[in-house]
């Protein structure tokens, strides 16, 4: 058994240092002893692996009273046991520790840019497109066929197993430490974790192997879509120069504006303009609505601003739990202009009974019908 050295000591911090200041030191020993910066540097690889393992317990408020009573002894029984740390858990440990905020971060991001990608499978970028939809397409989902431009493996470009690594893609050494034997996994600095490497390509084809090809794509959209929503399909996107995953395609929805029908939620808006004679007398119009004319009674006596709803008949919600509603907001329309005979009509009807304007209990106000509806 080797000696373990203090996670303390190893950090360079007192026993009762804050998470805030086990964090910073974290951070400066981990740029000090980084493998970017110190290449093939045992020496340094072994103490960049030490800190993140002291760090690994530090930051853990558990793992650090475990630590704290029983120091090393408690290893491999309960406690911080399980320590095979790999330089995949390293890497990722920095999303935590470099990724955001943090004043004045530039020395961070020029060395850690990548984030952990290092250290993972090679992977190909990402396309992005905009897709634009009618409203009938986010109500009931669609399928869609859209030609991209993807880079793919070149025609003709041969790959044979990469030597250094025999085709696995990745590294593992075995190392000593305070912990015991340690495992640590790492991507194949050769191959860049594809395990394979171009053998042959033809002319004409660059070294990523790569070449572009129009593709056309099915694309499926759930109903219940909205604007600036981000689908991906994994594996769709750019093929990884040299071997390896393919990146995703990423799809930014745009709704495109209806002209009648305006979505509000999962609800469907539609204006209605009624004569006052039709409100009076009662009819049936024809309206619009998503998957086509749908005909509708109105009543003797409608008022204007009356809402009607027609059950299911907007938009499925994206987690298929509900679908929501047509409102029809009906709108008495009054004449603008008059010829004389129409003028005389309506004239001998000003001072009927029944032309006399009342507030009808039967009958909301405006405000009573906008607090039902937002309730
Ligand atoms: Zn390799």
């Amino acid at each position: 058994m080797s000696t373990k050295r203090d996670y303390y000591e190893i950090l360079g911090v007192s026993k009762s240092a804050s998470a805030e200041e086990i964090k910073k030191a974290y951070r400066k020993v981990a740029i000090q002893f980084h493998p970017d910066k110190n290449p093939g540097d045992k020496a340094s690889e072994e103490k960049f692996k030490e800190a993140a393992e002291a760090y690994e317990v530090l930051r853990d408020q558990d793992k650090r009273k475990q630590y704290d009573r029983f120091g090393h002894a408690r290893q491999g029984r309960g406690g911080f046991q399980g320590h095979e740390m790999n330089m995949d858990d390293i890497f990722s440990q920095f999303g935590d520790i470099f990724g955001g905020g943090g004043g004045g971060g530039s020395p961070f991001d020029s060395f850690f840019g990548g984030g952990g990608s290092r250290s993972r499978q090679r992977k190909g970028s990402n396309l992005r497109i905009k897709l634009k939809l009618s409203l009938e397409e986010v109500a009931n989902g669609v399928e869609k066929k859209i030609k991209v431009h993807r880079l793919v493996k070149a025609d003709g470009v041969t790959f044979k197993n990469c030597q250094t690594c025999g085709g696995t893609g990745q590294v593992r050494k075995v190392v000593n430490t305070m912990l015991g034997q340690m495992v640590s996994t790492s991507a194949c600095p050769s191959c860049g974790g594809a395990g394979q490497l171009i053998d042959q390509r033809p002319p004409g084809i660059d070294s990523s192997g790569l070449q572009s090809k129009e593709e056309l794509i099915t694309i499926k959209i759930p109903a219940g879509v909205s604007e600036g929503m981000q689908l991906s399909m994994s594996g769709k996107g750019n093929d990884a120069p040299g071997g390896g995953v393919a990146g995703d395609l990423l799809i930014l929805v745009e709704e495109q504006e209806d002209k009648v029908l305006k979505r509000d939620g999962n609800n469907i808006i539609y204006d209605m303009y009624l004569s006052f004679v039709d409100a009076a007398l009662g009819t049936s119009v024809e309206i619009p609505s998503i998957g086509g004319k749908v005909r509708i009674k109105i009543e003797p006596g409608t008022q204007s601003g009356k809402m009607l709803r027609l059950r299911g008949k907007g938009i499925k919600d994206i987690n298929g739990y509900s679908t929501g509603d047509q409102l029809i907001y009906v709108n008495v329309w009054v004449p603008k202009k008059l010829n004389a005979e129409e003028k005389a009509k309506l004239e001998s009807l000003r001072d009927a009974p029944h032309f006399q304007p009342q507030a009808d209990a039967n009958d909301k106000g405006f405000f009573e019908r906008m607090k039902e509806y937002f309730s």
